[in-house]
């Protein structure tokens, strides 16, 4: 027997390996299996090239709970190590088998995975012992027994092992008893081994029996070695890629609508198939998620800082070698391999949904409402995917019909360009609520289209942004005269006095609430319009609408709701409501009443006006009619509510 000193320069390690290394204890299960699967693979390749005759045997890896022992064991049947190789490659920290591997047979070997930080140690997260039992391929080698207890000393002895391979057990520590419940490590072996390129065995499989589950004498894989990601694109159906994504994420109902598969050797190897999934809302994205897997090694399905944000609304799998793990996730997006691993991502995507748009427009249509927020959202966040995607973004409008921008513009040119030159694309957000305006603006040839999505407020500002002479309004946002001005609006014959008096009127009978804010103002619209409605600026609603996905603007959110309320000094009834005060009454009583002001007061324009305010409203403000015109403008916009519907 031998006793020594783990080689690390510092004491410490074994405290910090169990505290702050990972903040998920559960990953020493992958690095254990992770190990098993390598040693397997570099048997495998020693064989391919000769150094290892005969038949290999049972490869499978197992991985074994002992309850009465409180163990857990990782078992493989690899190339194991002798005492040296434990010496060197378990005592001496610094070292890494792995990377003098490949070194060595870099042209053959398959792939190598691990790297993943400190690998075996980190088993002493959850354990209170660990041992190492091994017996190397080579000829005439000695079994090795190794243990340590969390401390930085070890002990090594010869044993008896007949099995070629290697058992790392692990005697679990008190506080992590969850490790030696089968359902825990099922659980584990599902997210982090599902498509370890070994076979990987947890027990026996089970089947019904008389009511009961009975173990069978099968072993129970839990891996499928071969997923769909490793396989040639030409060797797969249709009902392959669906098979696969239902293997993915098996709780997902919807199936995809398209997918990707990715296969790049140069400059840097990446593999993975990105399916596009159906997205209604904001709700459906966060439940799955893309995975990054190294080498068939489940890594995480955190990838935001790997690929672009918009392109984690897609489901399925990378798998690169090439992107390094065990650095901060800062660094990762300044990392090269993965600049260009995201930007050739990103290409893929644009291409394929180029590709889907060119080859069958009908079809694209149809799914393009359960990609139009991906597809968005890539187009307000990358500068480079908008320019792809501008040809192939669609607008609906409400009878059905799709458009790009192009097809769109050439569409509504002839109708909806003002006076000023500018295209007014007319939108809803509601065609229900905005009913009496789509039809008038119907009957006036325009076409409206449906703006009903999250993000259709923010990418309509893009678009304005990007097209000079391009602007959005809804349908509502004013009287339908004033939303495409053909020509300068007309003034009316009322003096700032009258109107002035008037607003007070209309104020007197608008209800009051304090997340509504009406602001009245006077226009000489069509004579057959109504004498008065209300609209909504275009400008304001917007932010308020796009304050609620972005930060830094709740400022908006906070603002109350704005209405205008117009009146219509065109319409005989509000001209005769002006009616029941001349402007020569006015300026009798204005001058009068400011003459009584003056010798008061040196704030003479102030209370003139005060004055002429009071004057006007007690002429005006008690009609009845006036009432009734401000309901009729508040039921047309569904504001009249509560008490005042009686
Ligand atoms: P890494 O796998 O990143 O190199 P580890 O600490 O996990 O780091 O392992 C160190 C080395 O110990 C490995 O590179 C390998 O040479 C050796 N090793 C670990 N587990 C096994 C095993 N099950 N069979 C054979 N060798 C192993």
């Amino acid at each position: 027997m031998s006793k020594g000193t783990i080689g690390v320069t510092s004491d410490n390690i074994f405290p910090v390996i169990k505290k702050f290394l990972y903040s998920d204890h559960e990953i020493f299960l992958r690095e254990l299996i992770s190990n098993a699967v390598d040693a397997t693979q570099k048997l495998k390749t020693l064989s391919s090239v000769g150094e290892v005759k005969g038949d290999l045997g049972d490869t499978r890896v197992r991985v074994i709970l002992d309850k009465n022992k409180k163990t857990l064991t990782v078992q493989d049947h690899g190339i194991g190590m002798t005492a040296e190789e434990v010496d060197k490659y378990i005592n001496q920290i610094a070292f890494s088998g792995a990377e003098e591997f490949v070194n060595k047979y870099k042209d053959k070997t398959e792939a190598i995975i691990g790297h993943f930080g400190l690998g075996f140690y980190s088993a002493f997260m959850v354990s209170d012992k660990v041992e190492i039992f091994s017996l190397s391929y080579k000829e005439d080698a000695t079994a090795v027994h190794w243990t340590c207890s969390g401390e930085t000393t070890y002990e090594m002895e010869d044993t008896i092992k007949s099995e070629r391979g290697t058992d790392i057990v692990l005697h679990i520590n008190d506080e992590f008893q969850q490790y030696l419940e089968d359902a825990t490590i099922e659980g584990l072996l599902n997210k982090y081994c599902k498509f370890l390129p070994i076979e990987i065995v947890f027990g026996k499989k089970k089947e019904w029996k008389d009511g009961k589950q009975v173990e069978t004498e099968e072993d129970n894989v839990i891996n499928d070695i071969n997923p769909a990601w490793t396989r040639k694109p030409a060797d797969l159906k249709d009902e392959d890629y669906k098979a696969f994504y239902r293997q993915l994420y098996p709780m997902q109902m919807d199936e995809p609508l398209f997918w990707i598969h990715l296969n790049v050797d140069y400059p840097f190897h990446l593999t993975g198939i990105l399916y596009f999934p159906k997205i209604r809302t904001n709700l459906d994205v966060q439940k799955n998620k893309i995975q990054l897997y190294c080498n068939q090694v489940y890594v995480t399905d955190e990838v935001e800082n790997i690929v672009p944000q918009y392109l984690t609304l897609l489901h399925g799998v990378i798998d690169s070698p090439d992107i390094p793990l065990n650095v901060s996730r800062s660094y990762l997006q300044s990392d090269n391999n993965v600049k260009k691993i995201s930007s050739h991502i990103t290409k893929k995507v644009a291409d394929k949904l180029a590709e889907l748009y060119k080859n069958d427009k009908a079809d694209f249509e149809k799914k393009w409402d359960d990609i139009r927020l991906f597809i968005q959202y890539g187009m307000l966040t990358d500068e480079k995917f908008y320019e792809r995607a501008i040809s192939f973004a669609l607008f609906k409008n409400i009878d059905g019909a799709y458009f790009n921008l192009e097809e769109y513009k050439d569409k509504i040119k002839d109708q909806q360009t003002d006076k000023d030159g500018n295209l007014v694309v007319l939108y809803t957000q509601d065609p229900d609520a905005n009913f009496t305006h789509i039809e008038r603006a119907k009957q006036k040839g325009y076409d409206v289209l449906l703006m009903d999505g999250e993000l259709d407020v923010h990418a309509m500002s893009q678009l304005e942004q990007k097209n000079e002479k391009l602007r959005f309004t809804r349908i509502d946002s004013d009287i339908l005269e004033n939303l495409i001005r053909k020509e300068d609006s007309k003034k009316d014959e009322y003096t700032d006095e009258q109107k002035e008096g008037l607003r007070k009127a209309f104020e007197a009978v608008l209800p009051q609430d304090k997340k509504l804010n009406y602001y009245i103002s006077f226009e000489a619209a069509a004579e057959d319009a109504l004498p008065v409605f209300l609209t909504q600026n275009e400008f304001m609603r917007r932010m308020k609408e796009m304050s609620q996905h972005q930060q830094g603007m709740s400022f908006y959110g906070q603002m109350p709701d704005q209405y205008n309320l117009v009146v219509n000094t065109a319409h005989p009834l509000i001209q005769e409501l002006f009616g029941k005060m001349t402007s020569e009454e006015v300026e009798e009583v204005v001058e009068k009443e400011a003459d009584k002001a003056a010798e008061n007061t040196e704030n003479k324009d102030e209370k003139v006006k005060e004055t002429v305010k009071k004057t006007v409203y007690s002429l005006s403000g008690e009609d009845e009619r006036l009432h009734q015109l401000t309901d009729i403008a508040l039921l047309a916009s569904g504001q009249l509510k509560g008490e005042s519907l009686q």
